[in-house]
């Protein structure tokens, strides 16, 4: 069973992200770090964010696909949760465990993921037209689920150099601001995605992690990802590289293999994909020692590490938050007078107690995953 962002870290983070929702007066929700992929058109972006999410249903290819960024929100959702639309659509085989829908076409369920990407393909092209124009017009995409965590995703175009078809001249300029633009905030997480098939010491193979050491100087979210290790050159490897020997980041690398585009073409599915590619780093003799840094599943594991630090991080002052509340309606309910049961000083004892409770848990877990990890 292969690790995405589906599994995990998932019960363990939308228990916290359920008691934050029950504490209301104020306190923030529990917001998960953004993850967007940066790196040149076809390194195997969007490729690589399809398989953390474990579903197929973004646009691929060997031309520029994503042309508009896709802000792809992850929607932790129960089963039975759904919305009662969502049942009616599903032509009675019970409701779906599963659907999206777009803020372009509110109201709308979408229980195909195939029908998902169709839309994602004709949505971009009424933005821009269907001759490679590139805009920094969103499509908003929101998937209810319950494997995923509730958190964002950024698809974006890739860096290309000579413009084509409708692109205008500064093609290169637009997008590096458009990818910026979501990259510079603290709180997005960074993939660079690399591919190995191109010489990786060439600086374009490397455009993604220029970009990001323009935001992220210090290396604190960015995580290095070098696609397409099936297609190297024979003879050699990107272990160096995953080793963290030749460009070194502080949260190191992860290498994948996806799919090729004929896998695409026969509809090859993300199951197959991930048997391939464990077969491929259990045959590849070179990739013995670096083991722990290949494969999506690792890349999955790293990413959940990472956002459990960062919960581990803000804990401490979301509970603060809550123990202050608490304080400050127990004073009001004494000038008020005891007594009513759904008081909101009660509910607020009642969430910090939970917390409590389960932050300590969530923070040994945490701290046991780094042991494991640093055992490696
Ligand atoms: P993006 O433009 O960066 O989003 O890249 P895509 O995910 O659309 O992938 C571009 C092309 O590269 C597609 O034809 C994919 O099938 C192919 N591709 C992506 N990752 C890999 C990989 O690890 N190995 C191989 N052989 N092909 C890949
Ligand atoms: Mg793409």
């Amino acid at each position: 069973h292969a690790h995405t962002l589906g599994d995990g870290l998932v019960p363990l983070i939308n228990r916290l992200q359920d008691i934050f929702s029950q504490a209301g007066g104020g306190i923030a929700d529990l917001e998960l770090p953004q993850i967007a992929v940066v790196g040149s058109q076809s390194s195997g972006k969007s490729s690589v964010l399809e398989a953390l999410v474990g579903r197929d249903f973004l646009p691929r290819g060997p031309d520029i696909c994503t042309r508009r960024p896709l802000v792809l929100q992850l929607v932790h959702t129960p089963y039975g949760a759904h919305h009662a639309h969502a049942a009616a659509h599903h032509g009675g085989h019970g409701p779906p465990a599963e659907w999206g829908e777009f803020l372009h076409r509110p109201g709308e369920i979408f229980t195909d993921f195939e029908a998902i990407r169709e839309e994602i393909e004709c949505e971009t092209n009424r933005g821009v037209g269907s001759n490679k124009g590139v805009s920094d017009k969103q499509i908003r995409l929101k998937i209810n689920s319950p494997h995923v965590l509730t958190m964002t995703l950024v698809d974006l175009p890739g860096v290309t150099r000579v413009p084509v078809g409708d692109q205008p001249a500064d093609i290169e300029k637009q997008i590096r601001n458009m990818i910026l633009s979501y990259i510079k905030r603290d709180s997005c997480l960074i993939l660079a995605v690399s591919p190995a098939n191109s010489d990786l010491a060439n600086s374009g193979a490397f455009y993604a992690l220029t970009l990001s050491r323009a935001v992220d100087p210090d290396g604190k979210r960015t995580i290095g990802v070098i696609t397409k290790l099936d297609i190297m050159d024979r003879g050699t490897d990107a272990c160096a590289y995953l080793s963290n020997e030749v460009v070194p980041l502080r949260l190191g690398y992860i290498g994948v293999v996806n799919r090729c585009q004929q896998d695409i073409a026969q509809r090859r599915s993300i199951r197959e994909a991930r048997a391939a590619e464990n077969e491929f780093f259990r045959h590849h003799p070179a990739y013995a020692e670096v083991q722990h840094k290949c494969g999506v599943e690792a890349l999955g594991w790293t990413v959940s590490r990472i956002l459990g630090d960062h919960i581990a991080d803000v804990l401490p002052t979301l509970a603060e938050k809550v123990s202050k509340r608490r304080e400050a309606a127990a004073r009001e309910m004494k000038e008020l007078g005891e007594g009513r049961p759904d008081d909101p000083g009660l509910q607020s004892s009642f969430v910090l107690e939970k917390l409590h409770a389960f932050s300590a848990s969530f923070v040994k877990c945490v701290a046991g995953r780094n042991d494991d990890l640093n055992t490696h």
